[in-house]
């Protein structure tokens, strides 16, 4: 009995455990609304992040992943159906915005203009939008899409997190050429600009980069920065 007692007060010992380590700011993310047009948008409230990529780049499975959930974003397998923004709230309040995704092939070109001027208008016009995450094939590297889209973006001054990903499919070397490349094209295209931009490896399939992204967008959503955004 004595022993038994002694054995239940004893503290446990510290592990980092699934329990105990400080969830990613996309944990918990619940979807709130979509919209397939500029009048459908939520009020500006709260900050917001939003994603950004080539449709099949891989940026509902990076979502999901940093939100360490499987089914939360889905992708528009069939080209042609309705894409619109996404909102997903936060346990600290603030939004993601999943952005329609861009470079189709097979879309009706009625269809892809309307989508991009949602996605354009919102990117430029958003005063809540506090960052920007570009998903980007490493496979492919920046295309020039992203690169219309990084055009339109940057000067604003707000940051820039690029996943480069889907390093999984791609051997050590491989992938340090491709994050190589992208940071050439990027100082190259935008040499005034680019240091407020960070490219972070990433592979949904295998856990790869989460939580440097993690840590990118904890940073961006700290009140002091939030409160600054004009
Ligand atoms: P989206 O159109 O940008 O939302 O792209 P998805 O997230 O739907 O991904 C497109 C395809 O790439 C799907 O078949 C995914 O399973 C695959 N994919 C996405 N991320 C990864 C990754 O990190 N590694 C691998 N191997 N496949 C991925």
């Amino acid at each position: 009995m004595k022993k038994r007692a002694i054995v239940a007060e004893s503290p446990r010992p510290a592990k980092a455990t699934a329990a105990t380590r400080i969830p990613g700011p996309l944990e918990g993310a619940t979807f709130v609304t979509g919209a397939a047009e500029a009048w459908q948008l939520p009020d500006a409230g709260p900050p917001e992040i939003a994603f950004a990529g080539r449709s099949n780049a891989g940026k509902s499975s990076a979502i999901n992943a940093l939100a360490r959930q499987t089914r939360l974003a889905y992708s528009s397998r069939t080209p042609g159906r309705t894409q619109q923004i996404n909102f997903f709230e936060l346990r600290n309040g603030a939004r993601v915005a999943d952005l329609p995704g861009y470079g189709h092939a097979a879309v009706p070109r009625a269809l892809k203009r309307s989508w991009q001027e949602l996605l354009w208008s919102y990117v430029t016009t958003r005063t809540t939008l506090i960052g920007l995450v570009l998903i980007v094939d490493s496979r492919h590297g920046l295309k020039a899409q992203d690169g219309d889209l990084l055009a339109a973006f940057l000067p604003s001054g707000r940051p820039v997190l690029l996943l480069a990903t889907k390093i999984d499919k791609l051997n050590v070397a491989e992938r340090r050429r491709a994050l190589d490349d992208v940071r050439r094209d990027l100082r190259q295209a935008f040499p005034e600009q680019h240091a407020r931009t960070s490219v972070v490896g990433f592979s949904a399939t295998a856990k790869a980069g989460v939580e440097e992204a993690d840590m990118t967008l904890a940073q961006w959503m700290r009140p002091e920065r939030s409160g600054a955004v004009p």
